[in-house]
Parts: structure tokens; sequence; C-alpha cells
């Protein structure tokens, strides 16, 4: 069957392949630690799930609106006031199946053919396909692991051309777990602005922050750069509701109107029972955002120190999001590989562990571990980490 060109250029998602792969050993009887996993290991909390199992008791089982129910709408613009003090309006907000698919209607509803978005490096694996998906070019732009791996406002001046639609933002960011500071964000806004380039700032790791670093919104840095932002959020990894499929969009009320649209011919609505459990989730509390936090936190401290402690990697200390991105490059040349997606298609054949090659998010030279496991089997597979590399040195 001849496949469409647009099919034919994508890639399928690295982590997902990993997190498959090690599923597969696992189920063949191997004791398969997996760091690949893009997900809080936690069950979504208690009162979120009786929500919507209230809702579906409750008969509300129907098609919604295609943007999301204007409660949920009410409750995100809430939750964007008490903790931004952004204010939208119900017309800004379209709510869709995860972020993942709210990014792609975002990318559909703004890129024609040929117009270039450019993609911070290392970047999440979706950004660029998304691109290509829309008929749109993806331009790297390299984050130097010297600066956090974050863009500097000069370097993307210099990458913007006539064709410049959009540049993403991500922060906290995923693989890096870095994030953005007030001063760089208004920088890189005004440079955005003056060249009349949109900017996707992706805030899905908000809630997860560490070592007391604060989340800053470019939106909230002024009227203007609130007017060129859309900020993408939801509450998978907030509130450890990956499989419900909840994310949002906040933005210029003509762009949302298209999303909107865009996704009242792929998707009708998020489902149902899931926006129920999404307005319980941002409407009421019950301190279990903080607690999984706190593990997160107190993982990251344990595990930094046991890895940076292993001969040949190096690691930028993460403030956010439940990654660590260390440089292996090192490692691979004192286990005598050639790559380290060999290092680490072997790391998991003899070892058991599971990570992702950070070819995947645009760097080659380092891995991606998941810190959303328990303590103990992160320290057992750091253990086996340092055992692979000792016994190919
Ligand atoms: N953006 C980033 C940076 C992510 O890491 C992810 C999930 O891995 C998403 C967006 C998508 O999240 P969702 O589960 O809401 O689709």
């Amino acid at each position: 069957m001849q496949l469409s060109k647009r099919a034919s250029t994508i890639t399928p998602s690295s982590t997902l392949a990993i997190t498959a792969k090690a599923k597969a050993l696992k189920a063949e009887g191997h004791d398969v630690i997996g760091l690949g996993a893009g997900e809080p290991d936690f069950n979504t909390p208690q009162y979120i799930i009786e929500a919507a199992y209230q809702s579906m008791q409750d008969g509300l089982t129907k098609y919604t609106p295609s943007g999301g129910l204007p409660e949920l709408k009410e409750a995100i613009r809430n939750k964007f006031e008490t903790d931004q003090s952004l204010s939208y309006t119900n017309e800004e907000i379209m709510v869709g199946t995860g972020a993942k698919h709210v990014l792609y209607t975002l990318f559909q509803a703004l890129l024609d053919e040929g117009d270039e978005v450019i993609i911070p490096t290392p970047y999440w694996v979706s950004y660029p396909e998304q691109v290509k998906l829309a008929g749109g070019v993806p331009v790297y732009l390299k984050g130097e692991e010297e600066n956090d791996f974050k863009i500097t406002p000069d370097a993307l001046a210099e990458k913007i051309t006539a064709r410049t639609k959009a540049v993403i933002i991500n922060s906290p960011s995923n693989p890096t777990g870095s994030m953005y500071e007030r001063d760089e964000l208004q920088a890189i806004g005004e440079v955005a602005l003056k060249n009349d380039v949109v900017i996707v700032s992706d805030e899905i790791y908000e809630k997860l922050i560490y070592d007391g670093n604060t989340h800053v919104s470019i939106a909230t840095l002024s009227a203007a750069l609130k007017e060129q932002t859309v900020v993408i959020n939801g509450v998978s990894k907030s509130h450890s509701m990956t499989g419900w499929r909840i994310g949002y969009a906040a933005g210029s009320k003509t762009l949302i109107q298209a999303m909107t649209s865009i996704a009242s011919h792929s998707t009708s609505n998020p489902m149902t029972s899931a926006q129920y459990g999404a307005i319980a989730a941002y409407t009421k509390e019950d301190g279990s955002v903080e607690k999984m936090r706190q593990a997160f936190e107190e993982r990251l401290n344990v595990a930094y120190e046991k890895l940076v402690a292993i001969s040949g990697i190096s690691c930028v200390k993460p403030k956010g999001a439940f990654y660590l991105f260390p440089n292996v490059q090192e490692a691979v040349k004192q286990t005598g590989f050639a790559t380290t997606d060999d290092w680490v298609a072997a790391l998991l054949e003899e070892e058991k562990v599971a990570v992702v090659p950070g070819s995947g998010f645009g760097a080659p030279n380092n891995i991606r571990l998941s810190y959303a496991t328990s303590l103990e089997l992160m320290t057992e597979a750091l253990e086996r980490i340092e055992r692979f590399i000792l016994r190919h040195s």
C-alpha cells in the first residue's frame, strides 16, 4: 500500500517505543526496570475518580461542546487567575483530548505549507512531528548544555526568517527539566513580539518544580505578550491523569475558535466523564498534587547524587518535570560503543534497564531517565547502569 507523503515523514515516538520494548521484555519474564515512562507512577487522586464516577451515575455520558464543558472552562479560567493572575474568557480557552492533541490542533490551525516553527533542542519528541504533519518546517535551535539547555534571545533572533510563524517554549522542559527565568522570558518575548512570532508556551510541568524555584509563564509578562502567546497546559502530569486525556490551550479568540472548529471535525469533544474529573481536579483539593511533587523532589535529589557519581556521566540538575537528562558521551566512549543508541540498546539487553536515547530529543550525547518510579527501583537501576559501564570499560 502506498502511504501518504505526510505519513512517511513521521517517526514514531521514541519514548513510547522504548516503553513498549521494556513491557515486552517484562512479559517474557525479565526483571526490567523501566525509566522510559513519561507519566507519574501515582494513581489519580480519589476525589477526581469519584467526581468522574458520579458524573456517569448522573447520566452525564453524552457529547459535550467541542471545545469543552463551560464549567470546565470556568475552572480553568479560575486556575489561571489564581495561579498566574491571567484573565481569559471562555472563548479564549479550548479543552482537548490531552495537551498532545491540543498542540496538534494548534499547529493545524496556525501553519500553512512551508511555515517555520522554531523548536529549541533538546525538545519533546512530538513537536517536530506535529509541525511536519501540519505542513510546517521544524527549525531547530540548540539550547547549549552549559546554559542549562536554554536558548538565548540573540540566537532566536538569528533563526527568524520571513517564514517563521511560531517558537515553542517548554518550561519546565521535557526532557531536560530546565526552567526559564523571568528576565530570560522577557528578552525572548521581546524578540518574538518584534518579529510577530507566535509563542507556544507549553507549561504542562508547571506544578512539578523543585528546590524552591517558581514557574513564570511568558504570558504574564505584559499584555502584548499575553496576546502573542498560546499557553498549553493540562492535568496529565500535575494530577497524575495521563490516561484521562484532558489538556487545554488559552490564547486569542480567533485562534481558539479555529482550533475548536478543527476539533469539532476530529475528536468532537474530550471524553465527558474525564472533563468532570478535571473540573474536580481544579475546583477541589486534597493535597495530593503537592504530595506527589514532594515525592518527585525526594527521588530527584537522591537519584541525582547517585547518577553524577557514576564514571563518564555528567548531568545538569533539573529544576522541574520528572526527568534526568545526563550527558553520557564519556561513558559511551569509555565502553567502546559507537553511538548512544547502541549503548542504550545494550543496557536494556544486558542489564534490563530501559532509558530513552537522547537522539529522539535532538540531543544524541544524552539519555533521558524518568524518575516517575520508586526510589528503590531507581537506585537499583542506577547500580545496574554503573555495573554496565564498569563491565565494558
Ligand atoms: N508537552 C510535553 C512537554 C509533554 O512531555 C507531554 C507529555 O509527555 C505533553 C505535552 C502531552 O501531555 P498530555 O498527556 O496532556 O497529552
